[in-house]
């Protein structure tokens, strides 16, 4: 049975693309030597690719940034303003990923968006009024020689003409109607040169088909294949698909005339059932059954028997990769440190590739059961995993309805709290962390090596909570946070702090352009190992009579930010992880903490691609969990909650039922849009929709606060509102940070004086 890979990571196994890239930005390598890195990386995953026997290898997955990049400049969508600089190919392409500043001029990057329901990033092609959309580059066709010449013929990949379109901003005053023909006529010459240089395959990525597709989306989609399959000549075509199943346009992908189709049987709820219901008109099945984007083993017996049912209903079926391998780390081979007893349930990229050479194998034998790797990877999953925990699982097992309702309900709750701390109007406050400075992070860095005691460690953070908290009383803010200076990010330090947790080493996954993440692993049951915050808001509080929040991330976005377990449901995970926190929340209160943030940052970013999914595959247990953290609390103890992204006025309702007491989130650079759905919503939970945007280094002025706060009281009642900014500050400098919270401070009390 042959097999094809989707896409492989280019970053390299040790980050080799980004450090090259990095260097090319600091003027520190030449533009030759990264072209030589990136030549060595794309021969490298050939090679791997080749050594596994991979029928179907994917050429033009490599890229310097991202393929919506490469797709839009290879169509011709370069706006004018990356044009005007008058820089190189390459340069030109550096100032679309990331904007330009020098001698040439002074331009903003493209937008960039969240690839679909991953944590990868695509920067949003621009579409203005003087592009012309026709073929414009030859990267796909040199990478298909270049592959060719190290012995492979390869199929080009590119994102196809539908997404493309879909995805696209249009900037002038066309729309995406008015660029249908010449964007067909586009893709069908990209075909035509693909048949010319005589390639068998080609690969057309169409991902939004797994989306809510309305009919006129159906047509245009028609439309666009018509034209691109006529260029065809003798190279056949893979419609490929990914994220999701094609329940909306199963029937008219077959009546097109593509060749192959590829389906994702991990994540595509339907896929199996829509299959078997209508087979495939006789294209060849590239069945997507090799996990793109999680890292355990696949279970071969399991992957055994969905092919033979597809192979009776389908006839030609090719083992694939259910999306790029992109989104998965590169080889365990680099995990030098982590047991054996641990290593041997996971697959990285490299991995899989074994895995679908094993699989072929398999099925390609008299007597699968007979052959060692299935015998092996039987043996693995017939094996008693350790990390299970009866207690946790009988907790959870356990839960009632009333573990999820807070009581009293919250206008009694927001009575009390009212008494209890009287706040002025329009309280004051910030999101959690302050400036990490190099310091910050060497004591950490110090204490991880074992170079300093743990006394010295925490001697050192508690000095930096007092200099932060003497530094907001100066400021004269209302609700004080301890600064966060014991985590880089928010995952790990609770990771570490919970059991069931595990940490890899080189598990690094593009997260966009050069910018890797290394997501912890979900290994077992999850239990609270030991208290984690405790001592340091305890301490914080002590130095001060203004109220301390204590802070924490909360079990969503903990779990967004991992590689989640497969043998249990992400719904009895997050249950787990939520009773952890639950537990931490408790000891804060016992403590003296009297207002606490749970931060679920990653809330909105794996709401299901499609709405029907949204309630019933997530928003009801990812609520429910987060309600479960904090039900427990007494009345007068305020919890506050603080999300990244303004961008859930559809999910406004459900944000509410979160039935948090306070929350903040990111409101100031979407324009403040947000606030009217809060009125016409008749949101009721407190909130801070932050006065100013920390992802920039300048400082915002009072007035400007104020114009900020102005605006807000004409949508919120004054009672409701705190001023805070609109994330943490972490990444800002404390030259920057101190005088724009004075402004925030000065601003809020000026406008307490109107009220
Ligand atoms: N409490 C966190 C901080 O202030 C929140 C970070 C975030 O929202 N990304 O850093
Ligand atoms: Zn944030």
């Amino acid at each position: 049975m042959k097999t094809s890979v989707i896409g492989f990571p280019r970053i390299g196994a040790d980050r080799e693309l980004k450090f090259a890239s990095e260097k090319y930005f600091r003027s520190e390598i030449s533009e030759d030597e990264l072209l030589e890195t990136a030549e060595g990386l794309r021969a490298y995953n050939l090679r791997l690719q080749k050594e596994n026997s991979i029928d179907f290898i994917s050429s033009n997955d490599f890229s310097f940034y991202d393929n919506m990049l490469d797709t839009a400049v290879l169509f011709g969508a370069v706006p004018e303003r990356y044009k005007a600089l008058g820089l190189d190919a390459l340069d030109t392409y550096f100032a679309m990923a990331r904007g330009y500043q020098g001698e040439k001029g002074d331009v903003k990057a493209l937008a960039m968006k969240k690839w679909f329901n991953t944590n990868y990033h695509y920067m949003v092609p621009e579409i203005d009024d003087e592009a012309v959309i026709k073929l414009s580059g030859t990267k796909p066709f040199s990478e298909y020689e270049e592959a060719k010449k190290n012995g492979a013929l390869t199929k080009p990949a590119v994102i196809g003409a539908f997404t493309f379109l879909k995805l696209a901003k249009f900037t002038g005053s066309r729309t995406l109607s008015d660029l249908v023909e010449d964007t067909a006529a586009a893709y069908a010459d990209y075909l035509a040169m693909l048949n010319e240089i005589g390639v068998q395959w080609a690969e057309f990525d169409e991902p939004y088909l797994v989306m809510d597709l309305t009919d006129e989306d159906k047509q245009l989609f028609a439309k666009l294949y018509k034209t691109i399959l006529s260029a065809k000549g003798n190279t056949k075509v893979l419609l490929q698909t990914y994220f999701g199943d094609v329940r909306d346009c199963l029937n008219d992908i077959c009546s097109l005339d593509f060749d192959g189709v590829g389906l994702d049987f991990i994540e595509g709820k339907k896929t199996l059932e829509i299959v078997l219901e209508n087979g495939l008109n006789g294209k060849t099945l590239f069945a997507g059954i090799v996990n793109g984007k999680n890292i355990w083993r696949n279970n071969y017996q399991k992957t055994i028997e969905l092919v033979k049912k597809l192979e009776e209903k389908c006839g030609e079926v090719v083992l694939n990769t259910s999306c790029s391998l992109l989104h998965v780390p590169y080889t365990l081979k680099s995990e030098t440190k982590m047991a054996d007893s641990y290593k041997k349930h996971f697959a990285y990229a490299q991995e899989k590739l074994e895995e679908l050479k094993e699989l072929s194998e398999i099925l390609s034998a008299d007597k699968p059961e007979e052959v060692d790797a299935y015998k092996a990877n039987a043996a693995l999953f017939s094996e008693e995993r350790s990390g299970a925990n009866a207690d946790v699982r009988a907790k959870v097992a356990a839960l009632k309805e009333e573990d999820f309702v807070r009581l009293p309900e919250f206008s009694e709750r927001e009575k009390a709290q009212k008494e209890r701390f009287k706040l002025p109007l329009l309280p004051t406050t910030t999101i959690g962390s302050f400036p990490q400075t190099k310091e910050v992070r060497a004591n950490r860095a110090a204490f991880r090596k074992g170079e300093i005691t743990r006394e010295q460690y925490t001697q050192f953070n508690k000095q930096k909570i007092a200099e932060c908290v003497s530094l907001q009383e100066e400021i004269g803010l209302d609700v004080l946070v301890h600064g966060e200076f014991e985590r880089n990010d928010m995952v790990e330090y609770f990771g570490e702090n919970l059991d069931g947790y595990l940490f890899t080493q080189k598990a690094w996954v593009q997260s966009y352009g050069t910018r890797c993440v290394k997501p912890p692993v979900v290994w077992g049951d999850i239990s609270r190992a030991r208290p984690m915050t405790v001592e340091w808001s305890k301490y914080a509080q002590s130095l001060t009579d203004k109220p301390m929040k204590g802070m924490l991330t909360g079990p969503v976005t903990i779990l967004n930010w991992s590689f989640p377990r497969e043998d249990i449901s992400l719904k009895e995970c997050a249950y787990q992880i939520a009773l952890a926190i639950r537990e931490e929340v408790l000891d804060l209160e016992a403590n003296g903490i009297a207002i606490i943030q749970v931060d679920e940052a990653a809330l909105r970013e794996k709401l299901p691609l499609r709405r029907s999914d949204w309630r019933s595959d997530y928003l009801d247990w990812a609520i429910r969990a987060f309600r479960l953290v904090h039900s427990g609390l007494k009345p007068h103890t305020q919890l506050h909650t603080h999300m990244c992204y303004s961008e859930f006025t559809d999910i406004i309702q459900e944000i509410d039922d979160m039935d948090a007491d306070v929350i903040t989130f990111e409101a100031s650079r979407s324009d403040l849009t947000i606030l009217d759905t809060l009125k016409e919503k008749n949101f009721r939970t407190e909130v801070g929709p932050g006065v100013y945007d920390i992802h920039s280094p300048r400082i915002p002025s009072q007035e400007e606060i104020e114009g900020a706060i102005t605006k807000m009281l004409d949508k919120i009642p004054a009672q409701k509102l705190w001023v805070n900014p609109d994330c943490g500050l972490k990444t800002r400098g404390i030259a920057e940070t101190k005088p724009s919270l004075e402004n925030l401070v000065n601003a809020a009390k000026q406008m307490r004086t109107k009220l």
